[in-house]
């Protein structure tokens, strides 16, 4: 199963990808936590992305592009995957269609996780106080949601009309259990 998951930062899309995932046994692939593992390293792209990310920017489309083609091309994902944080900006979703093309690999599903900006925005402030995550203050709360406004929803308009019998939106507002039900609900019927 081939899945990919778009929302806004806070929509909860991650906590559902992990659920998903673990329950389908397909690989949970997050660019932000694939991301955050490299901030450990030390080096100089380390040094590099911590500043990028921590502004709540985006990081490079040419960086990203690489790091899920080498995903997607790895052993991990042989049963499937869950691509949750990526295609963000259009030149990565150019990019990532081609690709799929290329190899002749079909998607199967795309959820777009809908919730309004003011719920977001508390839960990532939330969030933030819990997991003590460098790039969710209050002043950059605003610059990523943004940068999902104007990168990342054009793209998922886009996967929305041209994957029309496999796209659903979903209502993020609602509990998780709830959401995990739709979820899995739709990944079992298929069809819309
Ligand atoms: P996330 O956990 O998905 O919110 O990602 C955390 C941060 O990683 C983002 O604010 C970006 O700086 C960076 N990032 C994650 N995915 C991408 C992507 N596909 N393109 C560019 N930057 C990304």
């Amino acid at each position: 199963m081939k899945i990919v998951f778009f929302g806004p930062p806070g929509s909860g899309k991650g906590t559902q990808a992990k659920l998903i995932a673990a329950q389908f046994k397909i690989e949970h692939l997050s660019t932000g936590d694939i991301l955050r593992g490299k901030l450990k390293d030390g080096d100089s792209l380390s040094k590099k992305l911590k500043e990028i990310m921590s502004s709540g920017n985006l990081v490079s489309d040419k960086l990203l592009n690489q790091i899920v083609t080498e995903k997607l091309n790895s052993k991990e994902c042989v049963n499937g995957f869950i691509l949750d944080g990526y295609p963000r900006t259009t030149h990565q979703s150019d990019f990532f269609l081609s690709f799929l093309d290329q190899k002749k690999i079909q998607l199967n599903y795309v959820f777009d996780f809908k919730i309004d900006l003011s719920l977001v925005k508390e839960r990532i402030l939330f969030r933030s106080q819990q997991e003590k995550r460098s790039d969710d203050n209050l002043l950059i709360i605003k610059t990523r949601i943004d940068k999902y406004m104007n990168d990342t929803y054009p793209v998922s308009e886009y996967f929305g009309v041209k994957f029309k019998k496999k796209y659903f939106k979903i209502d993020a507002s609602q509990e998780i259990s709830k959401i995990q039900k739709e979820l899995i609900k739709t990944l079992k019927n298929g069809k819309k």
